[in-house]
């Protein structure tokens, strides 16, 4: 049985989560945190629960994904696993810091990358494991993980509640997130899905209500 705890994060209000097992391993997915109180947070729940984070995992290469990387390593020794295709965007989260945030960083305050995924990589933790589906669109290298076992998959800013993400930026396609939207609609009704910003919902939901799926 999968925990999934989700923690608000940083001024765009993205969802990071901490999942975890029986086991106590844990995944974290997007981290995000940027303010002290983010990362106090997201630690203290992980202590509390006795949890040992395994891998820390990235949607997709936006920096409101990624500010807690560097926090990440220092506490607990991991590097960010990423989708190989927005290695582009993983060289540039000092510039997207500035260009969407506003705000000043140096590359010094990002840890690098562990690991570059593909399809065919498997992320493992515990009793259980995720696999990863491309789903290009709102940037080259956006992917949902998915585990299949427990009907669940994050699905980043690729899919929302009843919405999707922005696709007007570098490496985003319109063409492409309506091809994987198609894609993953194909998974069961009552897969359970994790955004990166906004409440948690359903495939069966987003097949009903969402204006850009067309199953
Ligand atoms: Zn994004
Ligand atoms: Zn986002």
């Amino acid at each position: 049985m999968l925990k999934i705890h989700p923690f608000v994060c940083n001024m765009i209000q993205e969802n990071c989560y901490v999942v975890s097992d029986e086991t106590r391993e844990a995944v974290i997915i997007d981290c995000g945190a940027f303010y002290e109180s983010e990362k106090k947070a997201i630690q203290e729940y992980i202590e509390q629960n006795e949890l040992r984070p395994v891998h820390l995992l990235a949607t997709h290469g936006h920096i409101d994904h990624n500010f807690g990387n560097k926090f990440v390593h220092d506490t607990w020794g991991l590097k960010v696993e990423v989708h190989a295709s927005d290695e582009k965007l993983m060289n540039s989260l000092p510039m997207q810091a500035k260009a969407i945030c506003g705000i000043e960083m140096q590359p010094s305050d990002f840890s690098p990358v562990g690991k570059y995924l593909c399809e065919e990589d498997v992320v493992k933790f515990g009793n259980h494991q995720f696999t990863l589906l491309e789903t290009p669109g709102h940037s080259p290298g956006s992917v949902f993980f998915y585990c299949k076992e427990e009907n669940v998959a994050f699905s980043g800013d690729t899919l929302f509640r009843n919405s999707i993400g922005r696709t007007d930026l570098p490496g985003g396609s319109m063409f492409l997130i309506i091809q994987s939207l198609r894609m993953v609609s194909q998974l069961p009704d009552n897969t359970k899905l994790y955004p990166g910003h906004g409440e948690p919902t359903t495939i069966g939901n987003e097949v009903a209500n969402n204006p850009y799926i067309d199953r």
